[in-house]
């Protein structure tokens, strides 16, 4: 039999029970009514499409009016509103737009997924301002556009600091706006907890997005140029994005005596059939889907709303199924959600402990910090999960900041969740493995473990949230970290005993052993560690400070500003991008990805010496500075920087040797100035910043010289014994001074070589260079090295035992090389 089913809305929800519905009948009449003029586009891509990430517009529409008619046999009418439902009748009334022509169409079968719109708030001295703004459809994106192409605003003020405002204040930073995000909570991104949402706030502020928290619109000023804030404070506003979330499009529901929740939204049943307002009878014959409706919280079993596309795609594949009496209900929604914020990412799944806190529901959280993949894999990032859960181990929501690869570990607890996985599951789970991908211990893995031994008594945690109380109260506070991490920075009350001398230092702990203490390490683990020797030694209350120092100084420090490309600059690349996009062709690719400062510079450079003029290189580092330096080298170069964006914490620049107006270009012939460095000092961190300016330069096309002296001879010193004739005095100099740079100790904190040792080894880990390896580079660089025949002669030094390459010259040399030098350095 024919069946005759209207949907109102036609783009997640609706567009999705269109095309399932007609997959599971081809005998069904369909008719789609749209208000606007596109169906099934892609809303989640517009703050992309405005930010220039996604450049051609069509790629927004998914499917087109007449695409998605012809492909599944649908009536679509779009333009087209219904205003009223007659539910005796079984009709609803509806206004073509093009006309306003009104007339009734029957329904067997009504589906109501009309979404939900932007709240906008009126705004005192908003009259006849034009430039405010919300983001819902692909108009409200042509209305942006246009007024950014038209006007070139400068200043951009978002007010509400949540998903989309954010997005836009990524999206309109890229264009070379300087946005303000304005938000009346003490947080952006409300789906996360306080101290999550603060590594995001930071790396806003990082890429020059002002927050203003704790402050809403007062007032408008100026024509609506400047707002004025609560705080008294004035924003500059070109151009104003109204983000503070949005409200069921519920009237039609409403007006048809729909039964609403407390916010407005439609009620339904699990199989997303409507109900009565007055009865509470389920109407049958009317179903409700996507950011209309509001659903139930698969954790407790409370009603909430949460307007995400997963949920009304899902809907719309389960309305359909039911009305082909398929035995479908809808589960809830946990609202697991994502959002790419510049080099981050932030995930969560389930609830917060903030809602936990409001709803009295007791909980339990850790948090664990891990590589999203091997750290000797080039490229590694931190991911910072915060996994919270109840006694029982039930996994009540989880959320997650970081690099790559955050999304997985969210869908992975979040896949858990829905399958009643609890803690302790997490941490068998068997994930994929490869040094590209993960660890053999995945970050999951980790948060199960973690939480698992919290519920089974290894270990107990505090907020590093509240460390204040803690140094207020003078309570006992270790950092665990090794001397020189402690001496790098640590929280001011706490005292240092490295994990590695608790054993031999217990004196340093506290005589009663029911003294709370409370341990940190950078992230969490060597803190855990030493709390299982201080309980074993009988201290009954130790708690691990969650979220380690690295978490605190993400609360504590205020983030700097990266180098920031003057809007000009951007803008000036971003025209070379598009002019030259069509017509350049890449020549090399160098991927320098892992490679620290000056790693990526030296690779562009030696890329470049390879080309010939008008060739280009593309090189992709992960090495944050590397987008403000290779702007600065490719101007002081003469080099032209056609492209220079950051795709997911990766920094790629495609880079045209020549072409640039020179100040020093590769292709000339001579240099036209120079650097010379003295390296006096004998210390490998001194001699290592030699070597790191003396191949910056060099890559500037500058000559560079390091002339060593005195105790700078140690870095160009062979590091097999050379048997040389010496007296007993030279001899005794050539025992004390260290045998070339493998041998060379760091200057403060040596600790008897321990300092040393591990600064080489975190130089590894975060893939710099070694100083010997340095120095290699350094000669590949064409720097010159001149060991100061003077010094040589006082110390005994042979020629025989330096390394080769290398001159030798006096003051004269010396002398000569600095005339000329544009720079000289005294190290
Ligand atoms: P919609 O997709 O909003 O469709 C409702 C349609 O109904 C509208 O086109 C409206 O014109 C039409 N309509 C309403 N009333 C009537 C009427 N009386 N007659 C005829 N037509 C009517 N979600 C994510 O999960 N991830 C994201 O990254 C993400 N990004 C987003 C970015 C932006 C800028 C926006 C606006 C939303 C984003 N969302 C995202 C949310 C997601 O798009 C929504 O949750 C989803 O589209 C809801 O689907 P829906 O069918 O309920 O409503």
């Amino acid at each position: 039999m024919e069946r005759k089913i209207v949907i109102v809305g036609g783009v997640a929800g609706g567009a999705t029970a269109a095309a399932r519905l007609r997959r599971l009948s081809e005998k069904d009449k369909i008719i789609l009514f749209e208000r606007d003029e596109y169906i099934s586009f892609a809303n989640c891509g517009l703050p992309y499409y405005l930010g220039g990430v996604i450049q051609d517009r069509d790629r927004l529409i998914v499917e087109s009016v007449e695409n998605l008619s012809k492909k599944f046999a649908l009536d679509i009418r779009n333009l087209t509103e219904v205003i009223a439902i007659d539910r005796l009748k079984k009709t609803v009334r509806v206004r073509n737009l093009r006309n306003n022509e009104e007339y009734e169409e029957s329904y067997d079968k009504l589906i109501l997924s009309t979404g939900a719109s932007p709240i906008k708030l009126p705004l005192k001295g908003d009259d006849n301002v034009q430039h405010i703004f919300t983001l819902r459809n692909i108009p409200d994106t042509d209305k942006i556009e246009t007024f950014i192409k038209d006007n070139k605003p400068k200043h951009a003020a978002i007010i509400g600091g949540g998903f989309i405002g954010v997005e836009m204040a990524e999206n309109l930073t890229h264009r070379g706006i300087h946005c303000t995000i304005i938000d009346l909570s003490n947080q952006v991104m409300a789906p996360l907890d306080k101290e999550m949402a603060k590594i995001i706030e930071n790396e806003l502020t990082r890429h020059d997005v002002d927050l203003k928290l704790n402050d809403s619109v007062e007032e408008i000023l100026d024509n609506g140029k400047k707002l004025l804030l609560k705080s008294r404070s004035v924003v500059n506003a070109d151009l104003i994005i109204m983000a503070v979330g949005v409200k069921p499009e519920s009237k039609l529901a409403k007006l048809a005596g729909l039964k609403l929740g407390s916010k407005g939204h439609v009620s339904t049943t699990p199989q997303l059939q409507t109900l009565d307002e007055k009865t509470n009878d389920i109407i049958e014959d009317i179903y409700a889907i996507g950011d209309v409706i509001e659903v139930i919280d698969p954790i407790d079993q409370s009603i909430t709303a949460v307007p995400l596309a997963w949920p009304a795609n899902r809907q719309g594949r389960l309305v359909a199924d039911h009305i082909n009496g398929k035995k479908v209900s809808y589960k809830g929604t946990f609202g697991t959600s994502i959002v790419k914020v510049f080099n981050l990412v932030a995930a969560s799944t389930g609830n917060n402990e903030k809602s936990l806190i409001r709803k009295n529901i007791p909980h339990h959280s850790i948090m664990v910090t891990r590589g999203n993949h091997a750290g000797y894999y080039p490229g590694a990032q931190d991911i910072l999960i915060k996994l919270i859960f109840n006694s029982k181990g039930k996994i009540l929501g989880a959320q997650a900041v970081g690099g790559a690869g955050t999304d997985k570990r969210i869908d992975v607890i979040s896949t858990a969740m829905k399958g009643g996985l609890n803690v302790e599951d997490l941490a068998d789970l068997e994930l994929a493995y490869a040094p590209p991908f993960s660890s053999a211990k995945d970050p999951v893995n980790i948060a199960g473990y973690a939480a698992s031994n919290l519920l089974n008594g290894s270990y107990d945690v505090f907020p590093m949230t509240q460390i204040d109380d803690l140094l207020n109260k003078k309570a006992f506070i270790i950092d665990s970290r090794t001397k020189l991490e402690f001496e790098l920075g640590h929280i001011h009350g706490a005292i240092n005993l490295p994990y590695s001398e608790v054993r031999i230092n217990s004196t340093a702990l506290p005589l009663d052993k029911k003294e709370a203490i409370y341990v940190y390490c950078n992230v969490g683990h060597t803190a855990y560690l030493m709390i299982q020797v201080l309980k074993q030694y009988g201290y009954e209350k130790v708690f691990n400070l969650s979220g380690g120092y690295k978490l605190y100084k993400e609360l504590h420090e205020s983030p700097k500003k990266l180098m920031h490309l003057s809007t000009h600059e951007d803008i000036h690349v971003e025209l070379k991008k598009e002019e030259s996009q069509s017509s350049y062709q890449i020549d090399k690719k160098i991927d320098a990805c892992g490679l620290q400062c000056p790693g990526p510079i030296m690779q562009t450079f030696k890329a470049l010496e390879s080309l010939k003029e008008g060739q280009v290189v593309q090189v992709e580092a992960t090495e944050s500075g590397y987008r403000n330096d290779i702007v600065k080298w490719c101007q002081n170069t003469g080099n032209t920087l056609l492209l220079n964006e950051v795709d997911g914490g990766i920094y790629r620049a495609v880079i045209q040797k020549g072409s640039g107006s020179p100040k020093n270009n590769l292709s000339n012939v001579g240099r036209t100035d120079a650097t010379t460095i003295v390296l006096f000092s004998g210390d490998m961190d001194k001699a290592l910043g030699a070597l790191i300016i003396a191949q910056g330069a060099a890559t500037m096309n500058k000559k560079v010289t390091i002339f060593a002296t005195f105790w700078g001879l140690n870095l160009l010193r062979r590091s097999e014994k050379i048997k040389v004739k010496k007296s007993f005095i030279e001899g005794m100099f050539g025992w004390m001074m260290p045998r070339g740079p493998k041998k060379m100790t760091i200057s403060k904190m040596n600790f008897a070589g321990f300092g040393t040792k591990l600064m080489r080894s975190v130089m590894k880990k975060k893939h710099i260079s070694l100083i010997e390896a340095q120095l290699q580079d350094a000669i590949n660089a064409g720097v010159q090295f001149v060991a100061c025949q003077m010094s040589m002669d006082v110390m005994g030094i042979k020629q025989e035992e330096l390394i080769d390459g290398i001159s030798y010259g006096g003051v004269a040399t010396y002398l000569a090389e600095s005339e000329n030098a544009g720079v000289t350095l005294f190290i």
